[in-house]
């Protein structure tokens, strides 16, 4: 017998029929003779439309009061799907954060997880019951206060549970099949992949691609989680992201082409160039707990320069107050921020020996008039930020050149 966490994501249980048939599919699991944990997320639209109540009464938000208000999305989904499973004749109980122990830090919005104590899971566990645990939510345990672990959160939830419980395997149960050479809702002809190393997952969910919050695959490749993604809705073979597979995939170049549309640019003008700036800068972002992704610094023409970089669309109110005080410190003339725009990425392990691969990814930009902004590169992937209205064409261009013309 093994231990099996499964993770339902919001349009698998985005009514009642849909909860039902994911009863079904637990059902079956349980059936098989497996320990079964399940991690739901908040029925589809739900998070948005709760966000979106708060907005309405503030945009500038308190983040506890936000944590404490979209929690309640999963607190509502899980029990939904406890009493399904106890209508069939299975014995389930549903959870949350805090009563399995999902210990975070305080960063609300998108904390941490920093323990799972799982008292009730285990205890819950040896007596055969489902249990069903509300995922995205924790709390912490120094203040007591609910938290959240950031949009997408369930996915982190469940691999999480894995790697506390040692489960033999984390399924990700979504609306689509698998995870794609490319969005297949902007892709028409992206291909399923097999697996996918945990490497190479983290940095296209790093970029964009939504399937699985990256905080998960993180964990994933910490802990050693096998993560299997497959359908809700049908019945098919999904995709393996695991890390013992990588010797058959370094072959392959560009794995997978992603867009994150999530982007806002800054940048503050006229800082003095001296040492201390920049530092001065980043680290009173830091301790905003903004997170910065690509920085450019100009070339320094009388003693001045101009800082560029990108933060989450969702974090620019918090970004521009934050950056109003330490520009005043550096001394800037002006801050300006530009939300039209995205990110586009190419991923693959085969990167690492290959050349020409960023220069390709640019002159396939430039063929079609699309305009690169910033740039960013690492071992196995490669950036650009441009206008957001591209960020399709971009996307299809990028496949047409690095992947369907190698099939
Ligand atoms: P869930 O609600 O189950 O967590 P999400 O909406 O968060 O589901 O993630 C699934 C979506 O991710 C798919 O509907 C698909 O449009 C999108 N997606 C983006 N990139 C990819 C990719 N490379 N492969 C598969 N799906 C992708
Ligand atoms: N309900 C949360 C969200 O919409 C978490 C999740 O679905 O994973 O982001
Ligand atoms: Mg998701």
């Amino acid at each position: 017998m093994s231990l099996i966490v499964m993770k339902f994501g919001g349009t698998s249980v985005g009514s009642i029929d849909r909860i039902k048939n994911v009863a079904r599919i637990v059902a079956r699991k349980k059936d098989e003779g497996h320990d079964v944990i399940v991690a739901a997320s908040a029925m589809s639209g739900e998070t948005d439309r709760l966000i979106g109540l708060l907005k309405e009464i503030s945009p500038d938000y308190s983040p506890r009061e936000y944590d404490q208000l979209v929690s309640t999305g999963e607190t509502a989904s899980v029990p939904l799907l406890a009493q399904a499973l106890l209508t069939m004749g299975y014995d389930a109980k549903s959870f949350t954060g805090l009563q399995i122990g999902m210990q975070t830090d305080g960063t609300h919005t998108k904390a941490r997880i920093k323990n799972i104590t799982g008292e009730k899971l285990k205890d819950a566990l040896s007596k055969g019951t489902i249990c069903v645990v509300a995922g995205f939510q924790g709390y912490n345990p120094d203040t007591g206060d609910v938290t959240t672990l950031g949009r997408g959160g369930s996915d982190t939830t469940a691999v999480a549970i894995a790697a506390a419980m040692k489960a033999d395997v984390c399924e990700i149960y979504t609306d689509v099949d698998g995870v794609y050479t490319a969005d297949p809702r902007i892709v028409k002809d992206a291909k399923k992949l097999d697996t996918i190393s945990h490497e190479e997952m983290l940095e296209l969910a790093s970029m964009g691609a939504k399937v699985l919050q990256s905080r998960s695959v993180e964990l994933g490749m910490n802990f050693n989680v096998d993560i299997m993604v497959l359908s809700s809705l049908e019945d098919k073979p999904g995709t393996l992201v695991t890390s013992k597979e990588e010797k058959e995939m370094e072959r392959i170049v560009v794995s997978g082409v992603t867009s994150d549309k999530n982007q806002a640019k800054i940048t503050i003008l006229g800082v003095s160039d001296k040492p201390g700036v920049a530092a001065g800068i980043f680290i009173g972002l830091a301790e905003a707990n903004i997170n910065v992704d690509m920085i450019i610094q100009n070339v320094a023409q009388e003693g001045q320069t101009d800082i560029s970089f990108t933060v989450p669309k969702t974090d620019l109110v918090k970004t521009m107050a934050a950056c109003r005080t330490v520009a005043e410190k550096a001394g800037a003339k002006d801050i300006v921020y530009d939300e039209n725009i995205s990110k586009v990425s190419i991923v693959g392990i085969g990167m690492k020996s290959h050349s020409g691969v960023a220069a390709n990814m640019f002159r396939a930009l430039s063929d079609n008039n699309i305009n690169i902004k910033m740039i960013s590169t690492s071992e196995i992937k490669v950036s650009c930020v441009i206008e957001e209205k591209f960020t399709e064409l971009a996307v299809r261009v990028l496949h047409d050149t690095f992947i369907s013309e190698k099939r």
